[in-house]
């Protein structure tokens, strides 16, 4: 799968036992609304993620990039075990 932002291959994720468990991206909203839009974790981090705080808290495009940063630093997904959801 192919980032809509970078043309870059979207990021798998695996989980500790090394099974493949996501390799769907991330939905890049607001920067683009295609259906079939996925964007890969740099870009998620670098541009999604600034651009939802732009939008969403009317933060100033150089202090979202830097939170992003930030709240990237401690992202680690991780694999859903059990109960569903
Ligand atoms: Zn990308």
């Amino acid at each position: 799968m192919k980032c809509c932002l970078c043309d870059g291959e979207v990021d798998k994720h695996y989980t500790p036992e090394g099974e493949m468990y996501w390799d769907k991206g991330h939905n890049p909203a607001p920067v683009k609304t295609g259906e079939d839009d996925r964007c890969c974790d740099t870009c998620n981090a670098t541009v999604v993620i600034p651009a939802r705080l732009v939008h969403a808290g009317g933060m100033e495009p150089e202090a979202a990039s830097k939170l992003a940063e930030v709240i990237m630093a401690d992202y680690r997904p991780e694999p859903q075990e059990g109960e569903g959801e």
